[in-house]
């Protein structure tokens, strides 16, 4: 047995540390450094136990004092999960229900002593904070993310096993019986440990995961515009391809690049060209339906990828496109200014292989709209014929 504690006092410090190191090194979120309070507080916990026979006379103060650390360890866990979830701390009500605990073991210690209760209010109320976690993780999880699940079905069991073991403890009445308190011990010892560093380990990967799904947002994402760069275009966009196919339904692409950007960066300073990019971004956005696919393919050159639009309704939309971009006005000093931009519309064909196939052909359109003199909209070389060139509409 004081091995066992021993083993879980280590894994408990262990663990502390790694959410000390997970909090300095990734981005300083407070839920990291809550959890390795929880360890820390875990890890005291086992060092009292350990020490108990030496720094206690009264067996009862160790129990009174080891239940105040236990509901310590698992308000802070809770408290943990809520900040990783979003949501508010109520600091008032997890000290006020943990005090409440602590006060019932302390009346069953000394005030009305019954071995029952006495034992299992620390149990059942860590059980039911376990519960709330695991709750709070299933909740959260908006893609279903096999680590969340992991973690909660471990934190989820972890809390049931402490509510078996409270119940075992409540089973012996109000003095104790050797039965039931080997049903205790045999629950808390066995399945416990498994239960707790488990637990601990599953929300390591919980920190480790969040940081993958962030690198992973970050490395598709456009910095300035906050929408997708081309990897991101072109990843989130490509298995609208197959879906096209298979529910046989049309697909197609719409490339711009603005026009003489370069001369708006001459004229009216890096800065201005920022924001008419910014604004841009704003105008395409704001014709976005669910699905589309949206994203800042180069410097200055945007792509929509539009599942169930065919090229006339992809048309119709580019050309929308250009009026509403040449129409507004990018606020700035000494004088504001307008942008236009060319558009190139391509759609699915059968031997388009990827979405680079669609883009290199919406591309394609896009520049002979540049050479035809800007500003305009040209469907891809085998749609030509059907081309309404120049428009002002
Ligand atoms: P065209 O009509 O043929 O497209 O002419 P252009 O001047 O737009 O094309 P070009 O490719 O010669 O120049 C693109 C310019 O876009 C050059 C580059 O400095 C500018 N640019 C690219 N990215 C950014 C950006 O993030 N901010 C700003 N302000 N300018 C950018
Ligand atoms: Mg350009
Ligand atoms: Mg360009």
């Amino acid at each position: 047995m004081t091995y066992l504690i021993i083993a879980l006092l280590l894994c408990s410090l262990t663990l502390s540390v790694v959410f000390l190191l997970a909090w300095q090194n990734f981005g300083r979120q407070t839920h990291a450094l809550v959890w390795s309070a929880t360890f820390l507080a875990g890890a005291v916990q086992y060092g009292v136990n350990l020490l108990s026979d030496s720094l206690f006379d009264d067996r009862r103060v160790y129990w009174v004092i080891g239940s105040a650390l236990g509901a310590l360890t698992v308000s802070l866990a809770l408290a943990g999960f809520r900040l990783w979830s979003g949501r508010w701390v109520r600091a008032d009500v997890l000290a006020l229900t943990g005090f409440a605990a602590v006060l019932s073991v302390a009346w069953f210690t000394f005030g009305q002593p019954h071995v029952g209760m006495q034992m299992f209010i620390g149990p059942a109320y860590g059980g039911v904070l376990c519960l709330l976690c695991a709750q709070l993780i299933f909740r959260q999880q908006a893609v279903s993310r096999d680590v969340e699940l992991a973690a909660a079905s471990t934190l989820g069991l972890f809390g049931v096993s402490q509510i078996l073991a409270a119940c075992a403890a409540l089973m012996q009445g109000a003095t104790m019986d050797p039965h039931w308190l080997e049903i205790y011990r045999q629950i808390n010892f066995v399945i416990l440990p498994a239960g707790y560093l488990g637990s601990g380990l599953f929300t390591v990967l919980i920190l480790a995961s969040d940081l993958s799904l962030q690198m992973k947002s970050l490395a598709n994402t456009d910095p300035m515009t906050g929408i997708l760069n081309r990897r991101g275009f072109e990843s989130t966009s490509g298995p609208l391809i197959a879906r096209a196919r298979r529910n046989n339904q049309p697909l197609s692409v719409i490339i711009c690049d603005v026009d003489n950007f370069k001369e708006v960066n001459d004229q009216h300073g890096h800065s201005a060209g920022d924001r008419a990019l910014l604004l841009m971004a704003k105008v395409l956005r704001a014709s976005l339906r669910d699905g589309d696919v949206f994203g800042r393919i180069g410097g200055e050159e945007f792509a929509l990828a539009l599942p169930h639009t065919d090229i006339t309704q992809a048309e119709k939309t580019a050309r929308l496109l250009r009026r509403d971009l040449a129409g507004t006005e990018i606020g700035w000093r000494p004088e504001p200014f307008h942008i236009t931009a060319s558009f190139g519309v391509a759609t699915l064909r059968e031997d388009d292989h990827s979405m680079d196939d669609l883009l290199q052909r919406a591309d394609r359109a896009m520049y002979r709209s540049k050479r035809d003199g800007r500003n305009r909209v040209s469907l891809e070389r085998a749609l030509r014929s059907a081309q309404l060139t120049p428009d002002f509409c």
